[in-house]
């Protein structure tokens, strides 16, 4: 049986990454310091032989018993709000979390596929954005903490693959969305989602002419599973080109939902990009692969998921992981 570790694994991606896995009939190492990450996301795994749980922060140096054959790095804080609120941590999931897991991985024998993100392009001057384009980022603004681990982690990545001949593969994933997204990270889909369901009026940051491409779950995790089965080496973009302004996206939700509640203005955040797109020629070239989920479908399937959550989890906006104080 071949074993996977996956980190982050009780997060968003890492979630579905662990169950589409165990589909595939890996036995599955899941590991994640839960500091945004919830239980409640693979708790339906825990009865499976095929599937074990470690608590573990991998900026500390990583020990996993036995053979592995792929590692997948998909543990980092990933939306603004946490940036800000965990910079330090941000820094060192990407940065030194990284590194422990390439020297697990050199050590193990194993292929490795590190998380990336569109952030490493910045707020782009290139439009839409493909893997060549270098990037416009601020290094000491708000998202500097998360977009320079993230191109530092690249940096890492492509040096042990040059230098140690290690298996390696880098996915820069552009915003998604579906099922289990934590309600109060402050995204704008489950920002939106979950002022309608409360009654509150929906906040466009900025004046809302910035435009986001939003990708569906499960083509994502296609997408990456496919990647890593390849022998593709460079980075490679997995996201869905459907470019939409925040406006525009805010009254899809309104109509989704039904909501009576207002659109609201406020300050647009620092840094915050005006435009994304990803340019998948590459993906549908070497993977094959490219989106097959609507927009319309994938919002009626994540405003079910929302809708079904308890009203505790609704209404507790207050930011749990974020009540102990950061520990260097
Ligand atoms: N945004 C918004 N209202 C919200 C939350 C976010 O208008 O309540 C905007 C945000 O300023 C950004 C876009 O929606 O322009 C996407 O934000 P998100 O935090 O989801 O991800 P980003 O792509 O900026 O990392």
């Amino acid at each position: 049986m071949k074993r996977v570790l996956i980190t982050g694994a009780a997060g968003f991606l890492g979630s579905h990454l662990c169950d589409r896995f165990i589909r595939e009939g890996f036995h599955v190492i899941g590991m994640d310091n839960l500091i945004t990450g919830s239980l409640k996301n693979i708790e339906h795994l825990y009865k499976l032989k095929e599937f074990e749980f470690y608590h573990h922060d991998v900026s500390k140096f990583v020990h996993v018993p036995g053979k592995l054959d792929y590692i997948l790095h998909f543990a980092s804080p990933a939306s603004p709000i946490d940036y800000l609120k965990i910079p330090i941590q941000t820094l060192k999931v990407g940065s030194l979390g990284t590194h422990n897991l390439l020297g697990l991985a050199k050590s193990k024998k194993a292929c490795i596929l590190v998380a990336s993100t569109s952030e490493v392009y910045g707020d782009p001057l290139v439009h839409p954005q493909n893997e060549d384009y270098w990037g416009h980022v601020n290094p000491v603004g708000p998202r500097g903490v998360y977009d320079e681990a993230k191109r530092f982690q690249e940096a890492i990545t492509m040096a042990y693959h040059t230098y140690h001949n290690l298996e390696t593969r880098i996915v820069r994933i552009f915003n998604t969305y579906g099922p289990r997204m934590r309600l109060n990270d402050g995204r704008v889909l489950p920002a939106f989602i979950g002022q309608a369901l409360r009654g509150e009026d929906l906040t466009i940051f900025g004046d809302g002419s910035q435009t986001r491409s939003f990708c569906y779950v499960d083509d994502l995790i296609e997408g990456i599973y496919r990647l890593l089965m390849s022998d593709y080496t460079n980075p490679m973009n997995i996201g869905n080109p459907d470019e939409i302004s925040i406006k525009d996206f805010a009254e899809e939700i309104i109509r989704l939902t039904g909501t009576t509640q207002k659109i609201i203005y406020k300050e647009l955040p620092t840094d915050d990009p005006k435009q994304r797109q990803p340019d998948i020629t590459r993906a549908k070239k070497i993977l094959g692969w490219e989106p097959k989920i609507k927009r319309s479908e994938g919002l009626k399937i994540t405003y079910e998921y929302f809708k079904n959550l308890s009203p505790e989890e609704l209404y507790n906006t207050a930011h749990r992981s974020f009540e102990k104080k950061e520990q260097f």
